[in-house]
């Protein structure tokens, strides 16, 4: 059981101004923030992270939503992080989310969803390193 996810706050969690009110059920759900920044991801970068959806219809569209304007990667810290934390936001499609889900209060489609969660511990080590070096996250952490 791993103990660390990676989440982002997408560009319309940022547009809409609901930055801290998200960070607030994460951290009220008990996970610990190691490393944060807010960054505007570039074409490369946002294609890169999302890869793996390379041959998907969505894809282009994807990044170019990922790219349009600044996120928030944040690296959490909790026993069972990755299955607790999806749990939190909900189902990728904001209409599937359950009640109380971040996604279910502030997501409007299922592209913009608010909120990145890694979906297993491997793609979460991988996913942390995409944003923030060994070195960021040692002074982070603790
Ligand atoms: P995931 O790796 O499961 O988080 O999927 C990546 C992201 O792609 C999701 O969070 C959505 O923003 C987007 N996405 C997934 N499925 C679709 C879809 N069917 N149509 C549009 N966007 C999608």
């Amino acid at each position: 059981m791993g103990n660390r996810t990676l989440a982002i706050l997408k560009p319309d969690c940022v547009e809409k101004n609901l930055i801290g009110q998200v960070i607030t059920k994460i951290t009220e759900a008990g996970f610990k923030i190691v490393a944060m920044k807010m960054t505007r991801l570039t074409e490369a970068s946002a294609g890169g992270f999302y890869e793996v959806h390379k041959e998907r219809p969505f894809y282009t569209d994807l990044v170019k939503y990922m790219t349009s304007g600044p996120c928030v990667p944040i690296a959490l810290e909790k026993e069972n992080a990755v299955e607790d934390f999806r749990k939190l936001i909900g189902a990728t499609n904001p209409k599937e989310a359950e009640e109380g889900t971040i996604r279910r209060m502030y997501a409007d489609s299922i592209e913009a969803n608010v909120v990145h969660g890694s979906d297993s511990d491997e793609n979460a080590a991988k996913e942390i390193s995409h944003f923030f070096s060994r070195k960021e996250l040692l002074e982070n952490y603790g």
